[in-house]
């Protein structure tokens, strides 16, 4: 085994050599097109902090367009579309690459475009449900800006990635207008006024075998929506492939102390500070969550609590983001357990909670599947992810929370007026660690910016919480 990993180890050191020596590979080489199929890893080297700048640039970029999705799922793809233009454009350069004019800045788009991606791979590809989600967001965002481009820009981009199409002129189209209207269900005058697109056939191999492409003597005759189809599988392919690749390869990465924990902030939303999974020695009962909720809890969780206690039920993302936070303030499995189950079974048979929902649980405590000691979500983790959709009740509510929701809910905690209005706008400034700084000060009793540090995760807030009332005056 360890000859295996030494050979494989050399291997490397070959490849990073002949890319190091090899002069084809620049930035500006990859081709005069404004998309590319990260076929060819950036030789350049840049410093740490560049490189994670830049990949955490483009996570926000795949975060903005997983929200973008869950708020379209049940509209139209054009609203979509819409959102796209108005809220990623103005974060995100490479979507704006295709007007850009000065050659020192389409070059800088490019290069970050590159590095991006690459990094983002890097840090992605050690988890197959990491890979999943990178690979649907990187396709979402390469498929957008696809259709931005122009028929030239497209054309460009044939020719630096080997696609062998081309745009068929109107007389040739003439000639076979009747047979493609049949195979797209196109009238001929729709098919008259589309662009249509030849291929070779073994580039479509895919819509060949399910018979969904005009094929003729070994070419594919394919409209817009058709060709796009082609190119994101064969991106899809490429990326899953060097991702499978750095999975194997990722072991034996000599880089523990510099590149690995940066790749792991990357994952887990740019979060890196203390894991909460276990607690210190603290413990508590299930039958001191209510009390617990009212003094120490931060919104995000004493939220999730008032659902359970009102609704008997939580849905998956808060019963995972809930579960984890009362697992590391010292809930124990049996409690955990015993503590949803008596929630549950108010709306559900305990047959059904043990069929449905006991796993669940016993896998938040590393007892099932892949037996891992999951740690608590961190703020990072709970506004970047899984954004709840409207009936939800996870996520934080100085992020999620339309705004006369957010003021009902800290008007409950009986603050002043002026202090609610200060919060509020906090979080419409997207500062939402500071307006939960800001809610942990006021509620208990400090000066504002009297507390030394911001609130980055829920169990912080609660272990501050803890040290300032008291463990021992309020019994929990
Ligand atoms: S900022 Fe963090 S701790 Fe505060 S409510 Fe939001 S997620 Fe919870």
């Amino acid at each position: 085994m360890q000859f295996d990993n030494r050979s494989r180890r050399s291997k490397i050191l070959r490849d990073v050599n002949e890319i190091k020596a090899s002069n084809s590979y620049t930035f500006t080489s990859v081709g005069e097109s404004n998309l590319c199929m990260y076929e060819l890893a950036p030789k350049e080297e840049i410093t740490l902090h560049d490189f994670e700048d830049i990949a955490s640039h483009r996570l926000k970029a795949l975060r903005k367009i997983e929200e973008l999705k869950l708020r379209h799922e049940k509209g139209t793809y054009d609203d979509f579309l819409a959102s796209m233009t108005k809220e990623l454009n103005p974060m995100f350069e490479p979507c704006i690459l295709h007007k850009t004019t000065k050659d020192e800045d389409r070059n800088r788009i490019r290069r970050n475009d590159v590095i991006g991606h690459f990094a983002l791979r890097l840090a992605f590809c050690r988890s197959s449900e990491d890979t999943k989600w990178f690979v649907t967001h990187e396709i979402e965002l390469f498929r957008y800006r696809f259709q931005n481009e122009t028929k030239s820009a497209i054309m460009n981009f044939f020719k630096d990635n080997m696609f062998d199409a081309e745009m068929v002129s109107q007389s040739e189209k003439e000639m076979k207008v009747e047979e493609l209207a049949a195979s797209y269900g196109l009238s001929p005058d729709q098919v008259r006024s589309t662009d249509i697109w030849e291929m070779d056939a073994l580039d479509a191999v895919e819509l060949v075998r399910k018979r969904k492409v005009f094929l003729r003597m070994g070419k594919v005759y394919l409209p817009y929506t058709s060709l796009i189809t082609i190119i994101v599988q064969r991106l899809r392919s490429i990326i899953n492939g060097a991702m499978a690749r750095g999975n194997r390869y990722m072991g034996l990465i000599e880089e523990h102390d510099r590149l690995l924990p940066r790749l792991e902030r990357l994952c887990k939303g740019g979060y890196g500070g203390k894991e909460y999974s276990a607690t210190d020695g603290h413990t508590i009962s299930r039958h001191q969550i209510d009390s617990a909720s009212s003094k120490f809890f931060p919104l995000c969780m004493s939220s999730c609590h008032s659902h359970i206690r009102k609704n008997h039920h939580l849905k998956h993302g808060a019963r995972r983001q809930y579960g984890l936070f009362l697992k590391a303030i010292g809930l124990s499995l049996e409690e955990a357990l015993a503590f949803f189950r008596e929630e549950f079974t108010q709306r559900i048979d305990s047959d059904k909670f043990d069929k449905q929902y006991g796993y669940n649980i016993r896998h938040m405590y590393g007892k099932e599947g892949k037996r891992q000691d999951y740690p608590a979500f961190s703020c990072a983790s709970i506004i970047l992810n899984n954004t709840p959709a409207h009936d939800d009740c996870h996520g934080c509510p100085y992020k999620h929370l339309a705004e006369d929701d957010l003021k009902s809910r800290l008007s409950g905690s009986k603050m002043k007026n002026e202090n609610i209005a200060e919060i509020i706008t906090l979080s419409k400034m997207n500062q939402f660690d500071k307006a939960c700084t800001l809610q942990w000060e006021l509620r208990h009793g400090q000066e504002p910016g009297s507390l030394q540090s911001t609130i980055v995760h829920p169990n912080q807030y609660y272990e501050l919480a803890k040290e300032v009332i008291g463990v021992v005056k309020l019994g929990v």
